[in-house]
């Protein structure tokens, strides 16, 4: 009978060699849809356990790949079957209801199962850091006996072991040498000669501290608070699925309510999670948050993995009872789990970027829909997706805070024509008559304004003013924006960074450049020159490169050392500051993407969540609107701050086009540096999809395309793109299923991405 030998080295007979043992079922973390049976060598048998994280070989050169384990039988097994080799985290961070969870984004969201489990736990976990080494020593002997035994001892050493001797227990050995005054050689000459029994232990470090000084506000809840509260300690106490979405204006006190339904949870012994998006971490709302709990865990993308798998750790143990973060905060491995809140539940940043693209708001909702508990989402302006739910759904239910706390009123929000502005003088006006007389007023009485301009940069793009040529990427299929204050040319998509040309580069025209569009730069620029006395900020990517700049700025326009804040939309967002009287959005004119159907709810909601910055504890504040687009509905709903009405009239057109929430979409990109391939390759799709909704007889499904993505080519990578539309979400499953099992991943184009209900469609 032939022998070979595998590739731990051991000879075994080809057939008839079933062996019974530890089999483990992996997920591998990459491209591979099935799951693959691994046996458990014993050096491993007791460090493996449900979704451990492991290493495995691949192929015939062994390639390492991780993958999470998700089951282990015994079983007989013969030597086909390759061995786990190692086991890569010292713990799993991946509880039974979180593989549940990580089980159906792979299938909700496309995405192969071992994928959607890395990106439920912590990026970078390594295998020994996280914990402290500590020394604990005993003596081998009664110390009378040794010292007798010994009588040539040393005076050190005697100290030592008399030391011990009174403590009369193991101790930590820096502990015993600070106590005794002896040496680490005196210490070690001990072990050596056998007196001190040394042991090592591995404690995990302390996970990072958030708690603060208990900082509890001076107003009791006012009635709609109250009531508010009241439901949801309902929700809380009856231990079901439901979500409720609590409807509140900005400044109607949402997240004192969000305060007491954790505290509600807690007091019944159970953790919370409270998922924030990502730009409001490092301000105020994080910071107020902490004070109100203790053993909180702050979950952000800034943390080190040491810091991560630490805090994990502390979650997992229930050590930490309160978690606040951003998106990968919902997978935090709670184990007894009462309530999760998301706050700005409309947020597009809960959507995440790479594979497995969900949105954090549905895998939380999904999340307490396994665990049985509430699910509190909060919004000013929810996603018309919501809204639809709460109308449709029996588990959604609204509650509303539909006034501001203390009888505030809403601010006045005016709508100023660009287009009249431009008549009236020759070329680009960045900021209007009203804009510039309001603000003025407001600097005069010492308050403070807020002027938000959605573009970083100086000039959005240069153009030669004689042949007129466009200064483009080179590598994408868009403007190279100049930011003046560094003095250069930058690329949003892909990053690249240029010198300002002097002149048209076309050699035969060498014409003058002539910057169009605005940017942050140029309108603080402005600002500066027309109230030179203005104490000014900027607030975009650029200048606030991270959290701790982020932060300053926050604290210098709270302590009044800062007039106005100009800044892209991350300054429109959960700013809590009572001197704000006047903002400004200087270019409110939704963004043209064909294909983005939620370009009127974008635009409704960043112009009401950046109102609200303002007038928030005294008098009505002022609102002044920029737009060459005056007649949009949801510019006139923003100004009546009527959310209600514009959610009537948005539902009514996505109806009447099929949009979502009444149907649902996947879009699919494919992207290659040869142009024919992408779109041969996105074509194929289409075609396959056409089968698949055929042999599927889905009612009402379409593929659209292919089309060139709105922006073409980033990073010299063409992309063209797929719309599939189906009436349910069921349907769409079985279409992606589908499509999976017939390979459209495999395609022939460098990359092809597939985004279940997308939320961006550059
Ligand atoms: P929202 O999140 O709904 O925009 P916040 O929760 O930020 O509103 O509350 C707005 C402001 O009102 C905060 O400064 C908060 O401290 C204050 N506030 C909340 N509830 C009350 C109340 N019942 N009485 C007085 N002030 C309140
Ligand atoms: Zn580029």
């Amino acid at each position: 009978m032939a022998k070979r030998s595998d590739n731990t080295g051991r000879l075994w007979t080809e057939e008839g060699d079933l062996r019974t043992g530890p089999v483990a079922t992996v997920a591998l973390v990459g491209p591979f849809d099935r799951q693959y049976s691994y046996y458990i060598p014993d050096k491993l048998a007791d460090r493996i356990s449900l979704g451990q994280r492991v290493t495995i070989l691949l192929g015939r050169k062994g390639r390492a790949v991780h993958g999470f384990c998700l089951s282990v039988d015994m079983r007989p097994w013969d030597n086909t079957l390759r061995p786990i080799e190692d086991v890569t985290d010292s713990q799993s961070f991946l509880t039974a209801d979180l593989i549940e969870l990580g089980r159906w984004i792979a299938e909700y969201y496309a995405c192969p199962l071992g994928r959607a489990l890395a990106s439920l736990v912590p990026d970078s976990v390594r295998k020994q850091s996280g914990y402290v080494q500590t020394e604990i020593v005993r003596l081998s002997a009664p110390a009378d006996q040794i010292l007798a035994e010994h009588p040539r001892l040393g005076p050190k050493q005697r100290v030592l072991l008399q030391a011990i001797s009174e403590l009369g227990k193991p101790v930590e050995s820096t502990h015993i040498m600070e106590k005794s005054g002896v040496s680490r050689a005196v210490l070690r000459s001990a072990i050596l000669k056998g007196w001190l029994i040394s042991e090592r232990t591995r404690q995990p470090r302390p996970a990072p501290v958030f708690d603060r000084a208990r900082d509890e506000p001076d107003f009791d809840l006012n009635v709609d608070q109250s009531a508010a509260l009241e439901k949801t300690r309902s929700m809380i106490d009856s231990g079901a699925f439901c979500v409720a979405l609590l409807f509140g204006v900005s400044g109607s006190g949402k997240t004192e309510v969000y305060v007491h339904a954790m505290r509600h949870a807690l007091a019944a012994g159970r953790q919370v999670i409270m998922l924030v998006p990502e730009i409001a971490l490092t301000t105020q709302l994080v910071h107020r948050l902490t004070s109100r709990f203790d053993r909180v865990a702050v979950v952000h993308s800034g943390l080190t993995g040491v810091e991560r798998s630490l805090t994990w750790a502390a979650i997992r143990s229930g050590e930490k009872r309160v978690v606040i973060g951003t998106r990968s905060a919902v997978f935090a491995p709670c184990t007894n789990l009462g309530l999760i809140v998301v706050d700005e539940e409309q947020e597009t940043s809960y959507k995440n970027l790479r594979a497995p693209r969900f949105h954090v708001r549905d895998v939380a909702i999904k999340r307490g829909q396994q665990l049985n508990i509430p699910v509190l989402l909060g919004s000013a302006t929810p996603s018309i997706e919501t809204w639809q739910n709460c109308k449709s759904l029996p588990h959604f239910t609204r509650i509303d805070l539909p006034h501001r706390v203390r009888n505030l009123p809403m601010p006045r929000v005016v709508v100023v024509d660009m287009n009249d502005e431009y008549q009236e003088k020759t070329g680009l006006r960045l900021l209007s008559q009203v804009t510039i007389r309001h603000l003025g007023e407001s600097l005069e009485r010492g308050e403070q304004a807020v002027l938000l301009m959605n573009r970083r940069g100086y000039a959005n793009w240069l153009r030669c003013a004689s042949c007129k040529l466009r200064i483009n990427c080179p590598d994408c299929d868009a403007a190279m924006v100049l930011h003046a204050a560094r003095n250069e040319m930058v690329c949003h998509h892909c990053g690249r960074r240029t010198a300002v040309p002097r002149v048209c580069p076309d050699p035969s025209c060498g014409g003058r450049l002539i910057g169009h569009g605005g940017g942050t730069q140029r309108v603080e620029e402005r600002l500066a020159r027309i109230f030179p006395d203005a104490r000014i900020a900027r607030a975009d990517s650029d200048a606030m490169r991270n959290e701790s700049t982020y932060r300053k700025l926050i604290a210098g326009f709270e302590a009044r050392e800062i007039d106005c804040i100009v800044g892209t939309q991350m300054i429109a967002k959960g700013l809590d500051f009572p001197f704000v009287s006047f903002v400004g959005v200087i270019g409110a004119d939704a963004i043209a993407v064909a294909s983005d159907f939620r370009a009127n709810e974008r635009l409704f909601q960043l112009v009401t969540q950046v109102a609200g910055r303002a007038g928030r504890s005294r008098d009505a504040g002022l609102v002044v609107v920029q737009t060459s687009s005056p007649d949009a509905s949801a510019l006139r709903y923003a100004v009546r701050h009527d959310y209600v009405a514009f959610a009537k009239e948005e539902l009514a057109i996505r109806q009447h086009t099929g949009m979502p929430p009444f149907s649902r979409m996947t879009r699919i990109v494919t992207a290659d540096a040869n142009e024919m391939r992408a779109c041969d390759e996105a074509g194929a799709v289409v075609e396959r999809s056409g089968t698949a909704i055929a042999k599927l007889e889905l009612p009402h499904a379409n593929a659209f395309g292919p089309e060139p993505c709105a922006v073409a080519r980033v990073r010299g990578r063409y992309r063209y793109e797929v719309l599939l539309r189906t009436d349910t979400a069921r349907s769409m499953k079985r279409l992606l299923d589908e499509l999976r099992g017939a390979g459209i991943e495999r395609c022939k184009a460098q990359s092809i991405m597939i985004d279940v209900d997308p939320v961006s469609f550059t």
